[in-house]
């Protein structure tokens, strides 16, 4: 389609309140005005799906994932419509679409679902009758014609593989942060905002728990060549980060990034050795964070972020009592990597995390690297002390290897 088509994402803290949806149905009519196309992708309101996931807490140990993502889906549809209310009160014609209505088509996965496809018809007709398609994010159509759900922070996805099918330049992510920073600036008051990072490093950011981004709709990004532009909601002016194809002289850390919570499967009697989603079965391929052996225990440690399982005391629970004496589930752990081109393949920053660690003080449960990270495995008491000696100790956000 054309080049003045503007997709723009707006996270749950940026629509929190109907006051907050009120101001960004006024950000959007100023856009409108100015006559571009404008499509809003919106996640549910802040704190929304975290309520719903309790809620069916209340009522199930084991809710049915079907039942879990109907439940789930109605928070994007409360902010989508009330967002559409709001800019048709400013005069501005615009139209709530669901997950389906908007042509994402997903495998059959609950929860955690992918997106294969997106029939854009339905949008490209809204937009060229003249309206802002509001389209709710985290949602979608299962090819066995069941709503899905992406994940959590699935919206980011939402807006990257709409942007991408409609052939927008870049797909702006609005948040209540201006941009990427070195690490969670939450957690690490010193960070400092990126100007431009690369999928590849933006990728292992988000995967290794820089929130920011939800780490498909990266990998999407990069597959579709979508740009993303990850900007302040209520201040549009401050200049973002650009996530896109770009490879770096040589290697660096850009960042820091943690998990607060992974639990930790730790495997023994293996037998022969099947991929971590067979040995434990509720699992998926893209769910496991780390998968090690430990020869010398003969044992084997999977790790998982928390967030990528609905309830996971149930998950501990279950694999607990399922797989017996052979397995033990940890919850206490946290993880704190640096990130960066070829970071991994450094043997100096594979040294210095460890180093690092054990000046900050705390007990190192386990360490690996990949390519473009290097990871320390720690109690969840120490984890912000260690991610503040990392940003320190790196120098972020751009220390280079020599
Ligand atoms: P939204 O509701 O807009 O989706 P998120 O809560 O998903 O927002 O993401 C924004 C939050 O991500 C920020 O408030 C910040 O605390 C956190 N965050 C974690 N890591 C980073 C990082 N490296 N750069 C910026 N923000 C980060
Ligand atoms: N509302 C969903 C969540 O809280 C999706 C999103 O916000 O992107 O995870
Ligand atoms: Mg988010």
């Amino acid at each position: 389609m054309t080049s003045k088509l503007r997709v723009l994402k707006y996270g749950g803290s940026s629509l929190a309140t109907t006051g907050h949806i009120e101001r960004v149905a006024e950000q959007v009519a100023r856009y409108r005005q100015t006559g571009q196309e404008v499509v809003v992708v919106a996640s549910a309101m802040g704190g929304a799906t975290s309520k719903l996931l309790s809620l069916a807490g209340e009522v199930s140990e084991d809710p049915s994932p079907r039942e879990l993502d109907k439940l789930l889906a109605t928070g994007e549809s409360v902010s989508t419509t009330l967002l559409a209310m709001a800019l048709r009160k400013l005069g501005v014609d615009a139209v709530s679409l669901d997950g389906a209505q908007s042509g994402i088509r997903t495998d059959e996965r609950h929860f955690n679902a992918s997106v294969l496809h997106v029939d854009t018809r339905r949008i490209r007709d809204e937009l060229a009758d003249g309206r802002v398609v509001v389209a709710a994010g985290f949602q979608g159509l299962g090819s066995a014609g069941e709503l899905t759900t992406l994940g959590r922070g699935g919206s980011d996805t939402s807006a990257v593989v709409l942007a991408g099918a409609l052939g927008a330049e870049r797909c702006e992510i609005c948040s209540d942060v201006d941009g990427v920073y070195s690490a969670d600036p939450r957690v690490v008051p010193e960070a400092s905002r990126i100007d431009a990072i690369s999928f590849d490093e933006m990728i292992e950011m988000a995967r290794h728990g820089a929130s920011v981004l939800n780490p498909d709709a990266v990998t999407q990004a990069r597959e579709r060549g979508v740009e993303i532009y990850s900007r302040s909601t209520f201040e549009p002016e401050k200049p973002g980060t650009v996530i896109r194809a770009m490879r770096p002289a040589e290697p660096r850390v850009v960042g820091v990034a943690g998990h607060e919570e992974l639990l930790t499967v730790t495997v023994t009697d293996m037998g022969t050795n099947p991929p971590a989603h067979e040995l434990v079965e509720d699992l998926a391929p893209d769910d496991v964070f780390a998968d090690h052996h430990d020869p010398r225990e003969r044992c084997r440690h999977i790790t998982v972020p928390a967030q990528r399982l609905p309830d996971p005391d149930a998950f501990a629970a279950s694999v607990g009592s399922r797989l017996g004496g052979r397995v033990r589930v940890d919850t206490q752990c946290s993880s704190v990597s640096a990130i960066g081109f070829r970071v991994g393949t450094v043997d100096r920053f594979r040294d210095t995390s460890r180093l690092y660690t054990r000046k900050a003080g705390a007990g190192l449960q386990r360490s690996f690297a990949g390519d473009h990270s290097v990871t320390c495995v720690v109690h969840p008491h120490d984890a912000e002390r260690v991610m503040n000696l990392f940003h320190q100790g790196f120098d972020c956000p751009m220390e280079k290897a020599a």
